[in-house]
């Protein structure tokens, strides 16, 4: 049936995108946010002529639609969610929507940690080489925007699990997922199962064609792959090889990647990215790059050259001989034991920064790297009782503080000269700060207020 009246939920990037792309396809297009839109995407709705509301949700005109196109910010068991799926309206998701206007090539890629880094390492390494390439989902532009008005070639698209759960006939060519580690559980009634069956979709629709990349030794992506049949041919990654390893690290510390196309190896010395989870990423890249063809002498530059992405292991500064880095984006505690795992061993010499919004988090699984390599904590929150209680005993000193000036004031007094100061809070930023930008951005700043 052909979508008349488009019902958007939701006035940011993607709703927007979403609200234009349906407009230029002739559809009536209404576009409904519970919260306040922000002033450029309502003035971006007014020059296009698009119907839109903000503070409510007025029923009539949202269960009189074809289709919905939902942000994934929305829970599916919002009300108004409810009501449009209990009419039978069918609800999907912005890449969905985007996804059947194109026929360009999809780089998709998902993952519990390490999606916006890989996204932006293969973007660059595509865009580099000279390719027509977009990149969209939760970083860049909307799809639906940029295959409305800047088509693109290839995208290579960041996909959360929220955005996963309202795609259907979605195809990727490249499929990526990073590892699989719970997170976002509030969302999925606390059961893993529900978490891994959204990232797994993914590889819904994929042909013989296509390729399926993955960690090869990430035990629940394992445990799923035998439960799920895929057509697609697969590229696992891993540190050593093992049967069927197609990117690895060979006894010269050499990168491989090898695919039917192309095989490839630099020093794994020359990768712009440090640390054993950037060493995955940029398997990831590069074996997405291979198989689009890209020059074996293209992808070793643009592994080489990548400038990182803000607030993921993001050197600051080095103020009297201590370095500080800023890993805001650490929202998780596996992010912040990839963290750890990339400091110097040795004499413990790092000064941990940790705290927030605690999502039910199990520390247990960093303490053997605390114990390591961390000579201090400090603690940033509104409630520190659970890490104090937690890490009281596992470190020589620990300090309780509840704003970003005191943190960094901790952290400045038990750092000495060749330490590591590291914001890698394995917590949401949301108790004192608006976000997890914000927060590196107010400590980037206080640090260089340092020097
Ligand atoms: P995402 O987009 O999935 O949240 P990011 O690339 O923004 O991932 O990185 C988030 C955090 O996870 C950062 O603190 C980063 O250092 C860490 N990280 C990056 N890649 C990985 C990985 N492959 N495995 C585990 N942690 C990672």
């Amino acid at each position: 049936m052909k979508t008349e009246k488009l019902v958007v939920l939701g006035g940011g990037e993607s709703g927007v995108g979403a609200a234009i792309l349906g407009k230029d396809k002739g559809m009536k297009v209404f576009l409904s946010d519970m919260g306040k839109i922000a002033p450029h995407y309502a003035a971006q709705l007014d020059a296009e002529g698009i119907e839109w509301e903000q503070g409510s949700h007025t029923p009539e005109k949202i269960l009189d639609a074809d289709l919905v196109v939902k942000s994934p910010g929305i829970p599916p068991t919002a009300p108004m969610v409810r009501a449009i799926v209990e009419r039978g309206i069918p609800v999907i998701s912005e890449i969905e929507f985007a996804g059947r206007y194109t026929d360009a090539k999809m780089v998709c890629i998902t993952g519990s940690n390490g999606k916006t880094t890989t996204t932006m390492l293969t973007y660059h390494i595509l865009s580099d080489a000279g390719l027509n390439v977009g990149m969209a989902g939760n970083v860049g532009r909307s799809l639906a925007l940029q295959v409305a008005r800047s088509p693109h070639d290839v995208y290579v698209i960041e996909l959360s699990s929220f955005q996963l759960e309202n795609m259907y006939d979605f195809k990727a060519n490249v499929a990526v997922i990073l590892n699989i580690t719970p997170d976002h559980l509030d969302r999925y009634d606390y059961e893993m199962q529900n978490y891994i069956n959204a990232k797994f979709r993914i590889l819904n629709n994929l042909t013989c064609e296509d390729a399926f990349i993955f960690w090869q030794d990430d035990p629940v992506i394992r445990r799923q792959l035998e439960q799920v049949t895929t057509e697609a041919r697969m590229y696992p990654f891993a540190e050593h090889i093992e049967e069927e390893t197609r990117s690895y690290v060979n006894d010269e510390d050499n990168l491989v990647i090898d695919t039917p196309a192309t095989s490839m190896e630099m020093p794994r010395a020359e990768l712009a990215l440090n640390g054993l989870h950037n060493l995955y990423n940029s398997m990831a890249a590069g074996l997405s790059a291979c198989l689009l063809n890209i020059r074996k002498d293209d992808i070793r530059r643009a592994l080489s050259n990548f400038e990182g992405v803000e607030h993921r292991l993001e050197y600051v500064a080095t103020v009297n001989g201590v370095r500080w880095i800023n890993d805001s984006k650490a929202t998780n505690v596996n992010s912040c034991w990839y963290a750890l795992e990339s400091m110097p061993g040795g004499t413990p010499s790092v000064v941990l920064i940790l705290g927030g919004k605690d999502k039910g988090n199990d520390y247990s699984e960093i303490l053997p790297l605390v114990s390591q390599k961390v000579k201090a904590i400090v603690c940033m929150g509104k409630d520190n009782a659970k890490l104090m209680e937690f890490f009281g005993k596992e470190v020589p000193q620990i300090a309780d503080t509840h704003s970003l000036e005191e943190a960094v004031e901790a952290a400045r007094s038990f750092a000495s000269d060749g330490d590591t100061v590291l914001l890698s809070p394995c917590c949401a930023s949301f108790d004192l700060f608006t976000s997890y930008e914000n927060r590196g951005d107010l400590f980037k700043e206080a640090v260089r207020r340092l020097s």
